[in-house]
């Protein structure tokens, strides 16, 4: 299908068009693109440990970590290496094949980088995939990082460049495309998406995706993010996304970047198992399983592996490892679920 061609000149008209077709057909075309790419019934899991939690100088406004604003939330040091290799093993003993590490940092300071880059060298000799999001990075941090074996930098966009301003005013969009830039530069992968409704509009949404599908290269992860409302924070009463637009979007999303895994991200504990399942059908192939986003809830593992059982869906691999022993021991992992207290709730206040 044409559809599927990797494409970075879209412009809003064709992605009005796509927002505008009819649910069914949206789905299909999105679903059949997706299969082109990906095995449909295969998910990738991914766990995120917060490393260092709140009082970020970041004035994001959907954030609890913000020190701008007072949500209770139980503020943290940089964790120790010792710990977060911890975590990483206990993570990799449960199924996931990526390990992310997030800290509420505007940028890693010279203080801090050398354990950051020792986390990444212990969670890749674990056999992990790595992961982190630390806020903006210099070229050279962005190299050292590369260096020690980070595999993904998150880093996302969070919404179009025209809405942006009403999110937050403490860093530029065009920060953030530098930062992704150097990112690219470095031969890390990219990690970046954006969050549903903080009052965006449609055009909004269309103009997000745009800004991902039109970098020279697609993020080879997407997360599409539902609006977590916390208390204390200046979006805690904004609109409930209509669930079927939230569909659309990761759709349109699988449409426009049809290599890229489209990741089902903050904001599952809201959705129920129909829409996270008309979520996989549209094209969502990878989630956070088992503990919690960065300091919001995520639904408990046992429930995510019954929903996988029931709709047949399994754990995506690392390629390394596709060997059927490996696999069958992580599914046993998953299936014996064992419960991981090593995970920091950031959420827990
Ligand atoms: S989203 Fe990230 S940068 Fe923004 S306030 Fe939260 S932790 Fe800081």
């Amino acid at each position: 299908m044409s559809a599927s061609i990797l494409r970075h000149d879209w412009t809003l008209d064709e992605v009005r068009a796509l927002f505008a077709l009819p649910f069914n057909d949206l789905i299909f075309r999105a679903q059949s693109v997706h299969r082109e790419h990906f095995d449909p019934n295969r998910v990738q899991v991914s766990t995120l440990l917060s490393i260092k939690t709140g009082a970020c100088p970041e004035d994001c406004k959907y954030c609890p970590q913000s020190g701008h604003y007072d949500t209770g939330l139980d503020k943290q040091k940089l964790m120790e290496v010792e710990k977060v290799l911890q975590a990483a093993a206990e993570a990799k003993s449960i199924g996931s094949s990526r390990f992310c590490m997030g800290a509420a940092w505007k940028h890693p300071s010279d203080k801090d980088f050398p354990y950051v880059l020792k986390m990444v060298e212990g969670v890749k000799a674990l056999g992990l995939e790595t992961c982190m999001t630390l806020g903006r990075l210099s070229q050279e941090q962005a190299q050292a990082l590369a260096r020690a074996g980070l595999d993904y930098y998150n880093h996302n966009l969070d919404t179009s460049p025209e809405f942006y301003g009403n999110i937050i005013t403490t860093r530029t969009y065009a920060e953030r495309l530098q930062t992704l830039a150097y990112v690219r530069d470095a031969g890390m992968k990219i990690c970046s998406g954006g969050i549903l409704g903080m009052g965006e509009s449609l055009d909004d949404r269309a103009g997000l995706l745009i800004q991902l599908a039109n970098l020279p290269e697609h993020p080879e992860s997407v997360p599409i993010n539902m609006l977590v409302k916390v208390q204390g924070t200046p979006l805690a009463d904004a609109e409930d996304v209509d669930p079927f637009d939230f569909i659309r979007t990761l759709a349109v999303a699988r449409i426009m970047m049809p290599k890229s895994h489209v990741r089902l991200s903050a904001g599952r504990e809201q959705m129920n198992e129909q829409m996270q399942a008309l979520a996989f059908l549209a094209g969502a192939n990878s989630i956070f399983y088992g503990e919690r986003l960065l300091t919001t809830g995520n639904p408990q593992a046992e429930r995510d592996m019954k929903l996988f059982q029931r709709l047949g869906i399994q754990p995506e691999e690392r390629h390394e490892h596709d060997d059927e022993v490996h696999q069958a021991a992580i599914e046993q992992a998953l299936i014996e679920q064992r419960e991981s207290r090593l995970f920091y709730n950031a959420a827990a206040v």
